[in-house]
């Protein structure tokens, strides 16, 4: 919800539909972009109800602008997915749905999580993983997620990319796989301006990506049903 990582959506959803339709093709996009800063103090505040308002109001204007469906961009306010999508009649497309569509897709059974500490340690995310789609969910021990909280807020979502902390992660991403991890769920979507899959031999899945493409696949098909609500 940063714009560093709304750029990164942006361009995957255009590349996307380039690639796939070829010529000047680009992607039809409603995109209400909304002041992080109030929000992000919310979050912190621990005022869902306040983040659920805030982004219920930026979705109903995407809905009256006639989408066919809605991407929240970030994992963590995904913590507030009922309350959106119960608002509004188009398909939300769940980002944990679409990343577990992908882990399945590739065989993995156990996954390594890194995201906001509200992302890691709160049910909204790891407990759709594990009880909707039966994935093995392992996060970061206490002193790690801190350290991945701080640099998600206090670096990334500012455009700071620093290679001491993408050693820190790439530390945090060996230690996952040592306890099991066959793959690494990037559940932040400003983590992979960080860490890029050339860093590590560990299979890293972009959440930003994945959320992007299966937008793409949603909007290309002819005969849109709605996939998730
Ligand atoms: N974009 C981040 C995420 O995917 C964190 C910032 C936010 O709270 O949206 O969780």
């Amino acid at each position: 919800m940063s714009w560093e990582s709304t750029t990164s959506y942006y361009q995957l959803i255009n590349q996307q539909v380039k690639k796939q339709l070829g010529g000047l093709h680009s992607a039809k996009i409603i995109l209400n972009s909304i002041d992080f800063e109030p929000l992000e103090i919310l979050q912190h505040q621990g005022d869902w109800e306040g983040c659920a308002s805030m982004l219920i109001a930026a979705a109903q204007n995407i809905e009256a602008a006639q989408a066919d469906c809605l991407l929240i961009c970030t994992n963590t306010m995904h913590k507030v997915y009922p309350q959106i999508a119960s608002s509004l009649n188009l398909p939300v497309l769940h980002i944990a749905d679409a990343t577990a569509g992908e882990i399945k897709a590739r065989g993995f059974k156990t996954v390594g999580l890194l995201g906001t500490k509200f992302t890691m340690e709160q049910d909204f995310y790891k407990g759709r993983l594990t009880h909707d789609h039966g994935i093995h969910v392992i996060i970061p021990v206490a002193s790690e997620r801190n350290l991945i909280h701080r640099v998600i807020y206090e670096e990334l979502c500012l455009g700071e990319v620093k290679d001491n902390s993408r050693k820190e992660f790439l530390k945090i991403i060996d230690n996952l796989s040592s306890q099991g991890a066959e793959a690494i769920i990037l559940g932040c979507t400003e983590i992979s301006l960080l860490v890029k899959p050339e860093d590590c031999l560990t299979t890293l899945l972009d959440t930003t990506k994945i959320h992007a493409l299966a937008a793409v696949k949603f909007a290309l098909l002819d005969n849109k049903q709605p996939l998730l609500s």
